[in-house]
């Protein structure tokens, strides 16, 4: 049974430090979110198992960490300082600030007030959604010699390094270039806890390849990216997709199917519980070609007099130059653990009566994957043997000891927090130098001896 809403959610972040509101103590800042012990773990092991499955698993697939802050050129071309921009509305009853292509609209197509329900809203003008800063210490505020942009997406920077890698690595196509970094956006409407916010952090790859392979290899990452989904835990009932209808599309994909997650399974209208988790674009050649100096356009004229270099790629076995197309899977970090601890969301109910928060995380993405208790903490040689089970452990998986509570209070946190074994040291474990682990599961307890426990752990874990 996943979560119930996404403010189950957000209470349990709170209470256990998942996520906590950014700047809480200054009355928070709009939208954004700070990651606590466990939230910057969780997240740690989704762009472990991300880049694990694409840079490492696979074998041609490079990774690349670029600038946040680039010539702002790169934004120029990319298209970005012209059509970055969301359809801003007023609506003249309420103040409410919206975007009107997210409202919904009535029988003869007026949009209507997300937030009053009334139908006054202004006339929708572009708000371009780049942050905007200056470089430069001497530089005043409004230098247009200063402006910089802080990232939108991390795309771009994969782009401008297609040749610095391509000529480095000796890469031929198909090929991939895998990033994951912080962006921002000047959202208009942030919100839903960690789902939309200004500033959030994307995994991003770029698979290039010829023209004709572009569509067969689309739908192959379709299906990939559904198949990664599930090892994270998340449930295929809760996945679906959504092919972008033409009036949609960005004006150089050719096709964009959006993997949809339920997040949010209280509402009653089923079409209304979807929102996008990640998009897979078929970008064609715009990229390349938008960032290189050689292409012209209909009158001969260079549609970049500003690029120092060519971005082309020469294939040796047909001897052609031409600027491969790409295939770019998009995903935020902070969507896919959001949904990975919607689906990991369970309650049970003990021998007393009591509900219980069981989080079912895959072992992979569990912050802690082992918790070492002693049974009597006042006892210093069941101390001893639970702080040296800790340490023996640690190399090998993320290991804790903890002692600030009595055994079930122990246990319920972490079931609360999504650890797997909870291993408990006992008068006994003096004498037979076993102990007794616990699957957060099942609770069902099994006693093993010191020596093989790694292995057993270990076994149980992968
Ligand atoms: P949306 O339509 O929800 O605004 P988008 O289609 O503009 O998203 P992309 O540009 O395709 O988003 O970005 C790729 C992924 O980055 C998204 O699928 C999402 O997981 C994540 N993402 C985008 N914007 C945000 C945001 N403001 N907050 C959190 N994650 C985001």
């Amino acid at each position: 049974m996943p979560a119930p809403n996404i403010e189950t959610i957000v209470s349990l972040s709170k209470r256990r430090g998942f996520v906590f509101p950014a700047s809480d103590i200054y009355g928070g800042l709009g939208s954004s979110w700070d990651y606590g012990q466990l939230g910057v773990e969780l997240a740690n092991n989704i762009k472990k198992s991300w880049w694990n499955w694409l840079v490492y698993e696979r074998d041609d697939i490079e990774g690349l960490d670029s600038s946040i802050i680039q010539n702002r050129l790169v934004w120029q071309y990319s298209g970005h300082e012209d059509t970055f921009s969301d359809p801003l509305v007023d609506c003249r009853d309420c103040n409410a600030r919206l975007r009107q292509d997210k409202l919904d609209t009535d029988a003869d197509h007026k949009h209507i007030c997300s937030n009053c329900g009334k139908k006054n809203l202004t006339e929708p003008r572009d708000f371009n959604l780049m942050f905007r800063t200056t470089v430069g210490a001497a530089s005043a505020d409004d230098d247009p010699m200063a402006l910089a942009y802080l990232r939108p997406e991390t795309a771009q920077g994969i782009f401008i390094n297609f040749k610095n890698v391509l000529d480095t690595s000796r890469r031929k196509l198909p090929f991939g270039l895998a990033q994951i970094g912080k962006a921002f956006r000047n959202e208009v409407t942030p919100g839903n806890f960690i789902f939309r916010t200004r500033e959030f952090e994307q995994m991003e790859m770029e698979y290039f390849c010829r023209a004709g392979d572009a569509p067969a290899l689309h739908q192959e990452w379709i299906d990939g990216f559904q198949t990664w989904l599930g090892r994270l835990g998340i449930l295929p009932e809760n996945l679906c997709l959504y092919e972008q209808q033409p009036h949609e599309l960005a004006h150089y994909a050719e096709r964009t199917v959006d993997i949809m997650y339920r997040f949010f399974p209280e509402r009653e209208d089923e079409e209304k519980q979807w929102d996008e988790l990640m998009g897979i674009a078929n970008r064609k050649d715009f990229d390349l070609k938008a960032h290189s100096k050689k292409p012209e356009d209909a009158d001969g004229k260079r549609i970049n007099p500003d690029a120092t270099d060519d971005l082309s790629y020469f294939d040796p076995q047909t001897n052609e130059r031409f600027y491969p197309y790409v295939i770019e899977p998009a995903i935020g970090v902070n969507r896919t653990l959001l949904a990975v601890m919607m689906d990991a969301y369970t309650e049970k109910t003990n021998d007393k009566g009591e509900t219980r928060v069981i989080l079912k995380l895959k072992p992979e993405l569990a912050p802690i994957k082992v918790a070492v208790l002693p049974l009597a903490k006042n006892k210093p040689e069941i101390v001893d043997m639970s702080r040296n089970l800790k340490r023996h452990l640690q190399p090998l998986m993320r290991a804790v000891y903890d002692d600030t509570g009595g055994i079930g209070k122990l246990y319920a946190r972490q079931d609360e927090i999504g650890t797997p074994f909870c291993v408990t040291v006992d008068h006994e474990s003096l004498e037979d130098n076993a102990v007794t682990v616990r699957d957060r599961d099942t609770w069902e307890q099994e006693r093993v001896g010191i020596e093989s426990l790694k292995e057993y752990l270990q076994k149980r874990l992968s």
